[in-house]
């Protein structure tokens, strides 16, 4: 049998496996490509194959690194179906439609530009001579995607075609993240195959440790932070401390918090609401403020049984209102902007993560002028983004056509991400008893990924490589 790395070799976007057995072809994720223009070219490439021969899909979680390329798949001929954990089939139901927006909106802004300069070229002569960038895919495609959706449960062995098997764990990433075994059948050989999916960190709010895995005859392992720790939790919980109390009771103003809608949101709720119980901040006033992020928390408490039992005890049924002064979703864009005019008291979680989109742009305009209040950062904020700007330490920043003085105070929480560290990598790894043939290290920048890759066969004695993107192995 063989395997293909379509994506996520040598770098942490574009999660996409293909292995091929005689009698069967399918894929483990089906990810986008992000961050930088190349990355659109890479997404019209990505299929070097003809989808209509794809047998069914395996998705480990609902990240759009790992999910954003199914619309497209099954808009170009794939008439499978992709099976996935049932929070994950919520969570797309919410994100491939979104992402499909998106598309259209950046494909209508990029002909708009290509109609502007043509007018300029000639003249005022408005006739389109060049054909329209079409988007990536559109919201009804990524609704016809959302048809071959077969949700699967954790722990439960399924027989997506009769040489393969497969049972989804629980990998503590995102809502509905999972870890897949896969055994597949040649002739009289069978062999496991372990997709680790993204790995959480375990000990972290909401959700579930990672799932120990003890066997593999072929491994494929993320390595996103494989060279780097996090902050411990309590650090975190003390920095989250001190920024609320320092802008709400000293300051009087607000906090302000950008939150990427699935996975962050929730953990903001979560971490306040448990200080808030220790009695070690006010009872605050928080808004969450993106309709996005209001679908993704909703989804996250339908699931309560998925989540962690500390999570069961503080957030109940009502994502921990009993613990706040209030607890608003906004849905309203008129209630939104009206929020604008809170001039202290308040903590408004809004996306996007990185201050790039939506409608966090407005709480910001409305509060980098007010020294009283604070802009507290959760996430990695990527180079080029307007969250970046802001952590570099830009005393002006242009925003929504305006030009506005930063006098708000900047905090970053540092131990919030998603992904496991390298002590929580290597502690995932090393429940494995036998040593497996071969070791894939994938999802991780060229030289984490290659770094890891070496660690591993120091640390275990195993046979690791970190494959180059579009690398095939023959699995024997
Ligand atoms: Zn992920």
């Amino acid at each position: 049998m063989k395997l293909t790395f379509l994506g996520a070799a040598r770098e942490v976007t574009g999660s996409s496996y293909l292995l091929e057995a005689d009698g069967v072809r399918f894929l483990v994720d089906c990810g986008m490509f992000q961050g930088g223009r190349e990355t659109r070219e890479k997404n019209r490439r990505a299929f070097n194959f003809d989808p209509a021969t794809i047998d069914f899909v395996i998705l480990t979680h609902a990240h759009i690194d790992h999910s954003g390329l199914l619309p497209r798949l099954v808009a170009l001929g794939f008439r499978g179906a992709i099976h996935t954990t049932r929070a994950t089939c919520d969570l797309l139901a919410v994100m491939l439609p979104d992402s499909a927006h998106i598309q259209e909106k950046e494909a209508e802004y990029e002909n708009l530009g290509r109609f502007r300069q043509g007018m300029t070229r000639r003249g005022g002569d408005t006739r389109r001579t060049t054909r329209d960038t079409a988007p990536l895919y559109t919201v009804a495609q990524a609704q016809a995607s959302l048809k071959r959706l077969n949700a699967v449960d954790y722990d439960l062995e399924i027989a997506p075609h009769p040489q393969v098997r497969c049972t989804f764990r629980d990998a503590g990433h995102i809502l509905g993240s999972a870890i897949v075994e896969v055994w597949v059948g040649e002739g009289s050989r069978r062999r496991k195959i372990v997709f680790s999916g993204d790995l959480g960190q375990p000990a972290r709010p909401l959700l579930r440790d990672p799932t120990p895995i003890f066997e593999a005859d072929y491994l494929l392992v993320e390595s996103t932070y494989g060279n780097r720790e996090h902050k411990s939790m309590a650090a975190t919980q003390d920095e989250l401390v001190e920024a609320v109390n320092d802008t709400i009771e000293r300051k009087g103003g607000n906090v302000i918090i950008p939150a990427f809608a699935v996975g962050r949101t929730q953990d903001m709720l979560y971490l306040l609401a448990d200080l808030t119980r220790q009695a070690r901040i006010p009872r605050l006033s928080v808004f969450v403020d993106s309709p996005m992020a209001t679908a993704a928390t909703e989804i996250t408490f339908k699931h309560m049984a998925l989540l962690d039992a500390e999570t069961h005890e503080l957030m109940g049924r009502h994502g921990g209102a009993a613990h706040f002064r209030k607890l608003d979703f906004v849905e309203d864009v008129e209630e939104s902007k009206a929020l604008n005019r809170i001039t202290g008291g308040a903590v408004i979680i809004s996306a996007s993560g990185m201050c790039e989109a939506g409608r966090i742009k407005f709480h910001l305009r409305a509060n980098l002028p007010r020294r009283e209040s604070t802009i507290l950062i959760t996430g990695f904020q990527a180079a080029g983004t307007f969250g970046r700007r802001l952590v570099d330490g830009a005393k002006r920043v242009r925003l929504l056509g305006e030009d506005i003085p930063v006098r708000a105070d900047l905090y970053t929480l540092g131990g919030l991400s998603a992904h496991a560290d390298r002590s929580a990598l290597l502690a995932w790894l090393g429940h494995f008893r036998g040593k497996p043939r071969q070791v894939f290290v994938v999802h991780g920048e060229d030289s984490v990924a290659t770094g890891f890759a070496a660690d591993l066969q120091k640390q275990f004695g195993w046979d690791a490589q970190a494959p180059l993107p579009g690398h095939s192995v023959i699995l024997d």
